[in-house]
């Protein structure tokens, strides 16, 4: 057996995880997941490379509650790490300017989790032990079984097991008990896990038997491995944008339009952007976007990564080129977000644009709900607003909609002074010189 002092140059990783990544908790099992789902995708990657010949088609990580016990277990039949990968990727932890560092983010479990590479040791939030037993894909490797338990101390010892893969075991600890509760550990995967690439299993498929709901023989698989904005817009039909807007919006309204976002370069998005139906302005709710880095669900806060005007908007954004576990001041002023920013920006103008093109018919009947989204936009955008001018709308009274251009021919017979000279109604007047009267005239007119 070997035995060993994790390489941390602070005095000691585990009473900092306790004491500072206090405000989240829950983020442990997505870090942990997170680790198994890239094992499994790293072998695709090797057989791709034809450096692995066996079966990819099984790819799956399994959670296992055991309430009794107190564990709970994450299984994935991946990469495997060797003890020397074990010594290399665990047990050495970058670790440098590392109070400086968390005393400026120490509210900010996801920084700091970022900024040390801890997704594994996040384990040790909840945990008084954690083990890994492992066996690596290569050729000839034995299977070994690391175990800690909150101290710097750990073991080392060859162990044996059948399949290639890991099992991540986390002993959980008295006071993060309430982790031992299915519907608690359900509820987690719901939010961080419902669209991981690789099937995620927790529990066993339920049936009703005699007024009771059981358990049945098969896995429960909790996540869709496809969702529909890694799908390419051809492949989708408008019935399946609107069901994807159910399940992640199961109470809303149907949305009016939806945007499939898909650029690979000069930066990696994808992402579907729903307008919703607001049916009083009371209801407006910012923050209903959900932010994912390849499919992990990372934050449904999204200030300062899309426009202001468009936090109105739902929907999912995917980014792996954003960086995420950074502080929000940091996010805002990145320059890779404020690209992604200023695209979505454009998209959105876009896709209005075109939709307005397209069915002028369905844009009108949609608009009274969508105004408030181009008016807001026309406010805090400026390359909003000169994009939306194509398309906002005025209504008459008689509930006909005129664009900017088409009024201005309207009135041009009747409104034309002596000095050829277009007299607009007063409030038009301002439009173009003071962008803020917009608000006022669309709405009074
Ligand atoms: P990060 O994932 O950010 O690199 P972690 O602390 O979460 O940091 O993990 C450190 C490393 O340990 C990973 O990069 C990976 O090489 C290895 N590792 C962790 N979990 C697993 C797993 N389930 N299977 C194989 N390797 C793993």
């Amino acid at each position: 057996m070997q035995t060993g002092k994790i390489g941390v140059t602070s005095e000691n990783l585990f009473p900092i995880i306790k004491k500072f990544l206090y405000s989240d908790h829950d983020i442990f099992l997505r870090e942990i997941i997170s680790n198994a789902v890239d094992a499994t995708q790293k072998l695709k990657t090797l057989a791709s490379k034809g450096e692995f010949t066996g079966d990819l088609s099984t790819a799956k990580v399994k959670i296992k509650l055991d309430a009794d016990a107190k564990i709970i277990t994450v299984s994935d039949n991946g990469i495997g790490m060797t003890s020397e990968e074990i010594e290399k990727y665990i047990n050495q932890i970058a670790f440098s300017g590392a109070n400086d560092f968390l005393e400026k983010y120490k509210d900010d479990a996801n920084a700091i989790i970022g900024h040390f590479g801890l997704g594994f040791y996040s384990s040790f939030m909840v945990s008084e032990r954690v083990e890994i037993i492992t066996k690596s894909y290569k050729e000839g490797a034995k299977a070994v079984k690391w175990s800690c338990t909150g101290s710097p101390e750990f073991t080392l010892d060859e162990t044996e097991k059948d399949e290639v893969g890991t099992d991540i075991i986390m002993y959980i600890s008295e006071e993060e008990k309430g982790f031992l509760d299915e519907s608690k550990i359900r509820g987690i995967l719901d939010k961080y896990c419902s669209f991981l690439p690789v099937p995620v299993f927790f529990g066993k498929k339920k049936e009703w038997k005699e007024g009771k709901q059981v358990d049945t023989e098969e896995d429960d698989q909790v996540n869709d491995v496809a969702p529909a904005w890694t799908k390419a817009p051809a492949d989708l039909k408008d019935e399946d944008y609107k069901n994807f807007y159910r399940r992640l919006y199961p109470m809303a309204d149907e949305p009016l339009f939806n945007i499939h976002l898909n650029v690979d370069y000069p930066f990696n998005l994808t992402g579907i952007l729903y307008f919703p139906k607001i049916k009083n302005n009371f209801e407006v709710q910012k923050n209903k976007i959900q932010l994912y880095s390849n499919q992990v669900f990372v934050t449904d806060s999204v200030e300062g990564i899309v426009p202001e005007f468009l936090t109105l908007l739902h929907g999912v954004l995917d980014s792996p080129d954003i960086p995420l576990n950074v502080s929000r001041s940091y996010l805002q002023s990145d320059s890779n977000v404020k690209k992604i920013s200023s695209h979505i920006n454009k998209k959105v103008a876009d896709r209005l644009q075109q939709i307005f093109k397209d069915s002028r018919e369905d844009f009108e009947k949609k608009w009274d709900d969508l105004k408030i989204f181009i008016e807001y936009g026309m406010l805090t955008e400026e390359k909003f607003y000169d994009r939306a001018m194509n398309f906002f709308l005025f209504k008459n009274i008689d509930g006909k909609y005129f664009t900017f251009e088409e009024y201005e021919k309207l009135i041009k017979d009747n409104q034309t002074d002596k000095h050829k000279n277009l007299v607009h109604n007063i409030l038009l007047l301002n439009l173009p010189k003071i962008k803020y009267t917009m608000f006022y005239c669309s709405t009074m007119f």
